[in-house]
């Protein structure tokens, strides 16, 4: 499923047909991307329309149209960006293509837990629920306070299992919240209540580290993490923890819905 640095990545791929205007639109109307914004408001809405800017804000992304057209789109669990010729005939899951003036904008998405949205504002400033989306992770604002108070918040919970929520860690998913976990030595298990306000400050210099990383080597290029990392190990069968002296099995199991990877040892 892609997370904060796979969601930058992709969007940078729409970025080759910045300021080039909207053609035509292709959609598959009955894909469930569409069920906030109907595919016809898409066909209807975009042509003619210059596409100005990308952002991404955790897993979500905005891509910006003239004359106040904001296009929203979430990858889900499958979903891809990429770029085509603008001839370029719709495949199967290529559900929302945006034709421009040199090349076409593809969105596929074969199991269509992903979503798109288009809000016409007529004006410079996006839509409210994207303004009022919590501070991101490489932010300023996302201070140690924050992420202190947002932890204090449930006590019962896991730890891994907060560091999902989007509302505290806007795009942190699945294998970055093990990474933060085990790079920390906590058992992803640990109920956040347990940690003292020294960890809490250890979580909130972690979370930044592992996202700047991830954002240099698979946003740029999606090269691929140090081998030191528990990333490459995790989802080998009998995989080896990669901690220098260590060499335990890695372990896979549950936790409230999310397969998880840990170090018996190293993360006790
Ligand atoms: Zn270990």
């Amino acid at each position: 499923m892609p997370e904060l640095a796979e969601v930058d990545y992709y969007r940078k791929q729409w970025n080759a047909g910045l300021d080039e205007v909207v053609s035509r639109v292709f959609v598959h109307p009955a894909a469930r991307i569409f069920r906030d914004t109907p595919a016809a408001a898409m066909e209807r809405g975009l042509p003619d329309r210059r596409f100005l800017k990308s952002r991404a804000h955790g897993k979500q992304m905005m891509f910006e149209f003239s004359g106040g057209a904001w296009l929203g789109l979430h990858l889900g669990m499958s979903g891809e960006l990429t770029t085509a010729p603008a001839d370029h005939v719709p495949t199967k899951h290529e559900h929302l293509v945006i034709v421009l003036e040199s090349l076409a904008l593809v969105f596929s998405d074969y199991r269509m837990f992903g979503k798109v949205t288009l809000e016409i504002t007529d004006d410079e400033e996006a839509p409210l629920w994207w303004r009022n989306l919590p501070p991101q992770v490489l932010e300023r604002s996302f201070t140690k306070s924050r992420v202190g108070e947002f932890v204090k918040r449930f006590p019962k919970t896991p730890l891994k299992t907060l560091l999902l929520d989007q509302r505290g860690f806007p795009g942190i998913g699945n294998w970055m919240a093990d990474e933060i976990c085990w790079q920390l030595k906590v058992a992803p298990q640990t109920p956040a209540g347990s940690l003292n306000d020294a960890f809490l400050d250890a979580i909130w210099k972690m979370t930044r580290f592992v996202s700047r990383e991830a954002m240099e080597v698979i946003g740029t290029d999606w090269s691929d993490l140090p081998d030191s990392w528990l990333m490459n190990h995790r989802w080998r069968d009998g995989g080896i923890c990669p901690r220098r002296g260590c060499k335990s099995e890695l372990l896979r199991g549950d936790l409230r819905g999310r397969t998880t990877c840990w170090c018996p040892k190293c993360q006790e």
